[in-house]
């Protein structure tokens, strides 16, 4: 395993739409372990395979309170959702940026696991929140992407600021 270099915004591929897996072979579940070890190394919730420069439908993610049950999601699709709450959010790629974004409250997804067979996982609050928040790193979108354009201007300064002091 190794851990991957993650990109930061304002990098070109956190704005692709990633391509979905075909096969899910040795290739892939490399790919899932190395991101595996990342997010950990970063001391991240989730991870989404675009981060590290990899342009495949993947993220990974633990909400478990030990961070010990990591979970990959290859080809993820929302099946329910419902609720609607407002949370802190933050992100690998946007070091020091934590902003509140309103999301839903309830998310139930499917997709396939490790192994290529398919699955459904249903998670709440922080766990609802990442989910979709991967996602939509999958879609090309970003957090700062649910703020208005005065918000979103704030946090790119205090990404700007947060860079400054870390190199
Ligand atoms: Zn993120």
């Amino acid at each position: 395993m190794a851990v991957l270099e993650i990109l930061k915004y304002p990098a070109l591929i956190l704005r692709s739409k990633t391509q979905a897996v075909g096969k899910v072979d040795d290739e892939i579940r490399k790919i899932v372990d190395d991101m595996i070890e990342t997010m950990y190394a970063d001391r991240g919730m989730g991870l989404a395979a675009n981060q590290v420069g990899i342009n495949k439908r993947i993220f990974v993610m633990d909400d478990s309170e030990e961070m010990n049950q990591p979970l990959c999601y290859i080809n993820p699709e929302v099946v329910e959702q419902s609720g609607e709450i407002e949370l802190t959010e933050g992100c690998l790629s946007f070091p020091g940026v934590y902003v509140k974004i309103t999301r839903p409250n309830y998310v139930k997804i499917k997709a396939l696991d490790r192994n290529g067979n398919e699955f459904v996982k249903e998670a709440e609050g922080y766990g609802a929140h990442c989910f979709l928040h991967e996602l939509d790193h999958l879609n090309g979108i970003t957090f700062i992407d649910h703020l208005s354009p005065l918000k979103r201007q704030m946090a790119e300064k205090k990404l700007a600021k947060a860079r400054k002091v870390t190199l």
